[in-house]
């Protein structure tokens, strides 16, 4: 089902993990609604990066699947207000981060990650607070800023 115009509830709500292990990921209607907060950033973000297709690495994940892949137990992922992706089209995932950086574009968390950018979104009502990281691989701290 499409949720804008190139992204679908598929696509965001889709875990391999959850799939591999069983586990059910459907989402429940207030994880739909900020899905639909995520996806209309990242139209912004397909635009920023030359209108090329969104690889979607991961967006909705339930607390149970959030914690099988170890995520942190705050995860913005675990409301649906996250996602992870690529834009090979575009450039590397230092690249599409830093040209988030670079914009206009409203988010919470911006996090380079080891393979992917990540997008946070906070609840509506509370104030984004822009705050951009690197996390170089699964067991580094965050770093402040986004670093090549
Ligand atoms: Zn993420």
């Amino acid at each position: 089902m499409k949720i804008s115009e190139h992204f679908t509830l598929e696509e965001l709500t889709f875990s391999e993990a959850a799939a591999r292990l069983g586990l059910d990921n459907t989402p429940i209607p207030i994880v739909i609604t900020n899905l639909g907060l995520v996806v209309t950033v990242m139209e912004q973000i397909r635009t920023l990066l030359g209108d090329r297709p969104i690889i979607v690495h991961s967006g909705y994940r339930s607390a149970e699947i959030n914690q099988a892949v170890g995520g942190v137990a705050t995860s913005a992922h675990c409301r649906g207000l996250a996602c992870d992706f690529v834009c090979p089209a575009f450039g590397t995932p230092t690249e599409a981060a830093l040209a988030i950086l670079r914009s206009e574009i409203e988010y919470d968390q911006l996090i380079l990650e080891y393979g992917w950018v990540h997008v946070g979104l906070a609840p509506e009502g509370l104030l984004s607070r822009q705050e951009a990281l690197t996390k170089r691989s699964p067991w580094a701290a965050y770093e402040s800023g986004i670093r090549a």
